[in-house]
């Protein structure tokens, strides 16, 4: 195990607090399988990136050489002087850039593993269910897709070719994220009873995909309140019963003239934690939940950038710092995803998950739409 996982491990002092459990058993594992690696010559994953834009280029292409099971094997673009600039820099042979119309001949490339579907939200499902039938395992970036049904048909599809499924929560495999929740499990902090997030940012690009509904399937609550939706439910370990909402939508605003700007909403969980949210495309950059608990509570922000994710541990009254070293966001969730895949594991962020976030999410929009408290089975 390298020296900074092994560090996230150990029984901190002073807090007297051990990154075990979920985190540990996440991460361990791949460290655990990149010393076979260095041993005996382990293959790397080959992946395939399925659109070049911010999240793929800027994020997900540098951060993957950090990764101990996965490379660049190919790209997938609908702008070939992008894809082709983009094979140079990273050393892709050029017989391996694709178009969205020849996607498919990607099944003829044994040098691609995983395809990563990295394209608007309502490209999500065309996208995976073709790289499916191309024989190759997938991960899309989240939301899931636009709606649930779609969601079910990616499962299936993935059922059907016998390959796995990950979506990309990074905050799942995130060290603060994973610390907190053991804290909570723990009930270290007493019993946990609410838990607030705000998650929204300004968007002004009136051209922007986002703030197209046939693109986006939604607002901001698709785009960045999807992250206090999971957190709440990776806090709790639970699944909501009950949800209120309401939404802001201007009608003077071009920008809103198919998605919404803002989402309120209120989730009840079974042993009775109650948790509010909310997002918006038009308030300065927020991004942080609070756990609050009977006897202190965690506060997490910034709680879902790409680094320097913060948080702090109240106790009594007492105020800590959650120090603990950073792992590359990018390079973990790759790395756990080809763990999954060489030991035929379910992936944590796997389809039913992101499923399970797209459900809640139409449960709000119907909750705010008719003002109804909706029931969740
Ligand atoms: P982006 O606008 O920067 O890139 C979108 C890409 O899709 C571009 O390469 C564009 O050419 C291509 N594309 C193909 N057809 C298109 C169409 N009809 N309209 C617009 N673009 C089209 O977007 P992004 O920020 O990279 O987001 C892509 C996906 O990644 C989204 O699902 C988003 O939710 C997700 N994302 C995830 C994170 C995260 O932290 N996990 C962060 C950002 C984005």
């Amino acid at each position: 195990m390298s020296d900074i996982t092994r560090r996230s491990f150990l029984t901190r002092t002073g807090t007297g607090i051990a990154l075990a459990g979920l985190g540990a058993t996440i991460l361990q594992s791949t460290s655990a399988r990149a010393e076979d690696k260095e041993g005996g010559g382990e293959k790397k994953f080959g992946f395939a990136f399925v659109g070049l834009g911010g999240f793929a280029t800027k994020q997900l292409m540098p951060n993957i050489a950090a990764s101990k099971h996965c490379r660049m094997a190919a790209l997938v673009s609908g702008h070939p002087d992008k894809a082709k600039k983009l094979a140079e820099q990273y050393g892709i042979n050029e017989k391996s850039i694709y178009n969205y119309d020849n996607y498919d001949s990607i099944k003829d490339n044994p040098d691609v593993d995983v395809i990563y579907i990295v394209l608007p939200n309502s490209m999500h499902k065309d996208f995976t269910i073709r790289g499916f039938k191309a024989g190759k395992h997938i991960m899309c970036e989240k939301p899931m897709a636009v709606s649930s049904k779609e969601c079910q048909e990616m499962i299936d599809a993935g059922k059907a070719a016998g390959k796995k499924l990950q979506i990309g929560y990074r905050m799942q495999y995130e060290v603060h994220q994973l610390e907190a929740i053991r804290i909570l499990r723990a009930k270290e902090l007493g019993e946990l009873k609410q838990i607030t997030t705000d998650m929204g940012f300004r968007l002004m690009d009136q051209s922007a995909w986002r703030l197209h509904k046939d693109l986006s399937g939604g607002g901001s609550l698709m785009d960045i309140g999807i992250y206090g939706l999971n957190a709440s439910r990776y806090l709790t370990g639970e699944e909501p019963t009950e949800v209120a909402a309401t939404i802001f939508q201007p009608k003077n605003d071009p920008r809103f003239a198919t998605v919404e700007e803002g989402c309120n909403w209120l989730l009840k969980f079974p042993s009775g934690v109650l948790c509010s949210n909310t997002t918006s495309y038009s308030y300065a950059g927020q991004t942080k939940w609070r756990a609050i608990c009977t006897e202190g509570y965690i506060d997490c922000d910034p709680a879902i950038s790409y680094q320097g994710v913060k948080a702090r541990v109240s106790h009594h009254g007492k105020d800590q710092p959650m120090d603990i070293p950073e792992l590359n966001q990018f390079a973990t969730e790759m790395d756990v995803f080809a763990d999954c895949i060489m030991n035929n594991k379910e992936p944590r962020s796997s389809g039913e998950e992101g499923l399970k976030d797209v459900r809640i999410m139409e449960a709000i929009y119907e909750a705010a739409n008719t003002g109804k408290t909706i029931k969740l089975t």
